[in-house]
């Protein structure tokens, strides 16, 4: 019999009920019990509707309170000493490294985050330590959940990042030296005893996530694997069964990393279903291969024919004995149900399978291949005619937009002049100090605006209404930014629900859903819409509100765009059009409203790309280089149709440029503001070894966490910065958007940063 398995499911809830118990929790408003029995209701929901579902075998662990890499960080005893000295209790303790701590006399701000896939989810790092050791916690999370499900009947597959994975993953903490691969044999005795434990509490198979194997690895990781898996190989029967998982990519280019002779071997077929018959050709004689072949990347239906065939051609190679039918990754990066969209066209959601729909498509799947394609024919017609429906629908194509497309000239990729000349003409107009201080878009989300969209959205206001009310909010954006004396002003994005979303909603060939939240870190979800067709821009999309806030504002106000790269990657993007067809498209309508921004008297307009790095694919090379070419085309297409004297600024959540510099430089763009707050300064390297002739604002502050900087914080790391770039280069700005913050912590902050610029402002 052919096995269905599901790698991970959405932590979050129907209704992000996780989300709504921690910050209920973080908020002082409920206590720690109640979050607590909130979570393992979710996880026994969870369970469940896949055993309804009839999936063979269920994950346990891939539940999280914020992060999984961060549960072992904690389980592991790899906690740096910071978040240990002021005994905090243990799930205080996981927060406090998830999104930093600032109460009661303690003081520490977060671990990292970082996208470390091409996906919009935030793994948080592990920081180790010179003299690090590793020492496992006597209620490990992997083996209290084993048991909770176990006592609700149901026998799991716990979910464990791989020893090296994680220490790939991982970093020296700040001031350290430490190459975590040269931690491994400090690491694996933690390892030998989880596994020991899954398999003393009744675990039979683990999966291990060795994810990193989809990467281009330095040597020492690479070699890693083999005495690794020998290493539990020698444990027997004394720890469960190991399935070997990557996803996210192809392992072709790892093959002998692959460890001889393991339990099972999960691959992405959905990604790159041409490695399977590399794969199933290299693993050992016994071994197992789960076929991911159903998206947990996307939510589009799985064609069943397709996949049925690729299962298929995996048995003829390997035996029916041999072949799992799994999800391509975790479905953490699908939204809950499909269910929940009331109000979704019923032509459209036909199309869709979010990850309760499709846990039923991989327990089919298996069905089919075990007992027949006669077993489940009334789900193979279905599915044969949505896919029919989809792939001949008037909805999926606009002629308008091909034509235009094919009309585009060299000529729309460039400005008029080079940067030396615009920036002569931009500071006439602007007049800006030296060490401009701005921020880089969204001023807190308050309840009262989220109350305000909803009743619009409602109809329990009018537009005028809600229009005035927003108008409100930018006068008063504009007052505080006053009173902080800051030199470049945004409107704060009231308006926005999301910075994708938004546009979505106001551009044809998009449809969005009302519950479909994906996590992207912590108790933060995004509700990505989805690309269903042809786009284009049926009217301006946010000029109204920046034509106001430059009317009400005596200093230069910022327009405000998200850009085609990132507007593709945090939507959920057709499978059926190459996505560089669908950037480009997006980048026309774009370049459209971007001109008529200036037109609306906006001199400074900045397109925020901070989804153009987690595009890259993962491994270097022809296909990385394909991307990144279409990737800046879009941007430049989407930017260049202003006058010199017009700012385009862009911004980028992160500073880890060295990959892909050259792209970077070329889009052009006369400001860039860049994460840097939790990086290392030294990243700012780039800009000065390639001559970086443009305007720089790396982060001075880290704005996922509460936590105020201090003055003298801010200006060390000035100083810092000042080691790589130029003054006269130099913006100063925090490291991202501030609608996840309150408005104390927004202005304290900020009169720190306008403080600490105005310290330099004297100095130079
Ligand atoms: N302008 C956006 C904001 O400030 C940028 C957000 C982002 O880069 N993720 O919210
Ligand atoms: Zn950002």
């Amino acid at each position: 019999m052919v096995q269905s398995a599901v790698l991970g499911f959405p932590r979050q809830g129907k209704l992000r009920d996780l989300k709504k118990a921690t910050e209920a929790y973080w908020a002082g408003k409920t206590s720690q019990a109640e979050l607590l029995a909130t979570a393992k209701e979710l996880r026994l929901n969870h369970w469940k509707i896949q055993k309804d579902a009839g999936v063979d075998i269920i994950p346990s662990n891939d539940f999280a309170l914020y992060d999984h890499v961060l549960t072992q960080i904690q389980d592991f005893g790899a906690v740096p000493e910071r978040y240990t000295t002021s005994n905090l209790d243990p799930v205080d303790e996981y927060f406090a490294m998830g999104r930093g701590h600032q109460k009661g006399g303690v003081d520490v701000p977060s671990l990292e985050m970082v996208k470390w896939f091409d996906s919009n989810y935030h793994y948080v790092k592990p920081t180790l330590q010179d003299n690090q050791t590793f020492k496992l916690v006597s209620n490990p999370k992997a083996v209290v959940e084993f048991k909770e499900a176990k006592e609700a009947g149901i026998n799991t597959r716990p979910v464990l990042v791989g020893p090296v994975t994680f220490l790939h993953l991982a970093k020296a903490d700040r001031g350290q030296s430490v190459n975590p691969i040269d931690l491994l044999e400090k690491l694996l005795p933690v390892y030998e005893q989880l596994l020991t434990q899954l398999k003393e509490a009744g675990a039979e198979t683990v999966q291990i996530d060795e994810a990193s194997l989809v990467f281009d690895l330095p040597a020492k990781v690479k070699a890693a694997y083999k005495p690794t898996y020998e290493k539990f190989a020698s444990l027997g029967d004394k720890i469960p069964k190991l399935v070997f998982t990557t996803y996210f990519g192809d392992i072709v280019h790892n093959l002998e990393a692959i460890p001889k002779d393991i339990y099972a071997v999960h691959i992405d077929l959905v990604r790159n279903p041409e490695q399977l018959e590399t794969v199933a050709g290299a693993i050992g004689s016994k071994t197992i291969l789960s076929a991911g072949v159903v998206d947990g990347r996307n939510i589009w239906k799985t064609n069943f024919k397709r996949a049925i065939e690729t299962v298929e051609s995996a048995i003829q190679k390997l035996g029916k004995e041999r072949v799992i039918v799994a999800t391509s990754s975790s479905l953490l990066h699908t939204p809950h149900t499909l269910a929940s969209e009331e109000k979704l066209d019923p032509e459209i959601a036909d199309w869709f399978a979010f990850a309760c729909e499709k846990v039923v498509e991989v327990a089919t799947i298996a069905k089919a291949v075990t007992e027949g394609p006669a077993s489940v024919r009334e789900a193979l017609e279905a599915n044969a005619k949505s896919m029919n429906a989809r792939a001949t629908s008037k909805r999926t194509n606009n002629p308008q937009v091909k034509d235009r497309q094919s009309k585009i000239a060299e000529s729309d990729y460039n400005r008029k002049s080079e940067f030396s000349t615009r920036i002569a003409q931009q500071q006439k107009k602007l007049n800006l100090p030296l060490f401009p201080t701005t921020t880089i878009g969204s001023f807190p989300q308050t309840k009262e605006i989220r109350l305000q969209r909803n009743k619009f959205t409602k109809g329990e206001i009018t537009e005028a209404q809600y229009d005035k009310f927003i108008e409100q909010e930018i006068d008063m954006n504009v007052k505080i930014q006053d009173e902080l004396d800051l030199d470049v002003y945004v409107h704060g994005e009231p308006e926005r629900n999301d910075m994708v979303q938004y546009f979505g909603e106001r551009l044809d060939g998009y449809t969005f859903t009302t519950h479909a939240w994906v996590q992207s870190y912590g108790s933060r979800c995004v509700r990505p819409p989805i690309i269903v067709g042809d786009i284009s821009r049926p009217a301006p999309m946010t000029v109204k509100e920046s034509k106001y806030a430059v009317s009400v504002s005596k200093k230069p106000m910022k327009g405000m765009l998200t850009g085609p790269v990132t507007c593709l990657r945090w939507s959920f993007p057709r499978d059926d059009v190459h996505q560089s067809v669908q950037a480009e498209q997006l980048a026309l309508a774009l370049r459209d409203e971007v001109v008529d921004l200036e037109k609306a008297g906006v001199d400074v307009i900045q397109v925020d790309e901070p989804a153009l790095r987690e595009g890259l694919p993962l491994r270097s090379g022809k296909e990385r280089e394909a991307y990144l070419d279409w990737a800046v085309k879009a941007f430049r297409l989407s930017t260049v149709g202003v006058e010199d004297s017009t700012q385009i600024h862009s911004h980028f959540c992160y500073s880890e440029f060295q990959d892909f510099f050259h792209a970077i430089a070329a889009l052009d763009a006369d400001v860039l503001s860049i994460e840097n707050s939790k990086s290392d300064a030294k990243l700012l390297g780039v800009f000065v070894d390639s001559a970086y002739p443009r305007h720089i604002g790396p982060g001075v502050y880290d704005i996922h966490s509460p936590r105020i900087p201090s003055e003298q914080e801010i200006k060390d790391r000035i100083e810092e910065m000042l080691q790589y770039l130029k003054p006269e280069q130099l913006w100063i700005d925090p490291d991202c958007g501030l609608k996840t913050r309150q408005w104390k912590e927004t202005k304290e902050a900020l009169v720190n940063m306008v403080n600490a610029a105005k310290f330099f402002r004297a100095k130079y």
